[in-house]
């Protein structure tokens, strides 16, 4: 299989919706990023971690609705695929930070970026299960980890912009769903049932 025919199944089987994130998963080539690119299921990527199933990515990606320009935070840079997705879907004048707990695992992504050249995506190794005040606020928020709970209290809701959106996988760390919350309407709304790895760190998952 190759990259144009992973994209063409996922616009198939009605992962991929938008125009947007169809010339994003063309643009980025997945095998840069795992050893099995076109497996639709999580692939590991050292440090007991995993880069999401591309169907799972196109559809949080769907869900943000990402637009050119936007400020864009990721918690869970893992492989660097979706930040460097998210890198296209911003385009030049937008900006993406992505955070991952793991310093080996920034170290790798952090070169990947380069590579492509992308220059409008910023990786940060720490903990971001707090998200990132110093760049707050933020148009888009995903998490690509699996949060314990999401409340309106929770930092990550309170670094979203004015009409921003978040979407995360929010359960135990047996079964989560993803979460869509839009700041304007100040609704949560659930979309599918999702196994990701846990959070980590301050508002993660107890080791
Ligand atoms: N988005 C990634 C990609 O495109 O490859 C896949 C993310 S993977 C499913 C989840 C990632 O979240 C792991 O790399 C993990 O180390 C990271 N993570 C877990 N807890 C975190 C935290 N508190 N802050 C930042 N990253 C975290």
């Amino acid at each position: 299989m190759s990259n144009s025919a992973m994209v063409r199944a996922l616009k198939n089987w009605g992962f991929i919706k938008s125009k947007e994130v169809e010339e994003a998963m063309l643009t980025i080539n997945r095998a840069l990023f795992t050893d099995r690119p076109f497996d639709d299921a999580p692939q590991p990527i050292g440090c007991g971690q995993t880069i999401s199933a591309p169907s799972v990515v196109a559809l949080m990606l769907e869900l943000l609705e990402v637009k050119k320009g936007m400020k864009v935070l990721e918690i869970g840079t893992g492989s660097g695929y979706n930040a460097a997705l998210l890198g296209v879907l911003v385009g030049e004048r937008g900006k993406v930070i992505s955070i991952e707990y793991f310093e080996e695992l920034a170290k790798k992504a952090e070169v990947k970026i380069k590579a492509l050249g992308m220059k409008n995506v910023k990786i940060i190794a720490g903990d971001g299960s707090k998200g990132y005040e110093k760049e707050a606020p933020y148009d888009r928020i995903i998490v690509t980890a699996a949060m314990p709970s999401l409340s309106k209290e929770h930092p990550l809701i309170k670094q979203l912009k004015e009409g921003g959106r978040l979407v995360a996988p929010v359960g135990d760390k047996y079964l989560q769903y993803i979460v869509v919350y839009d700041k304007k309407s100040d609704e949560f709304r659930r979309s599918i049932p999702v196994l990701f790895v846990p959070l980590l760190g301050e508002k993660g998952f107890s080791k």
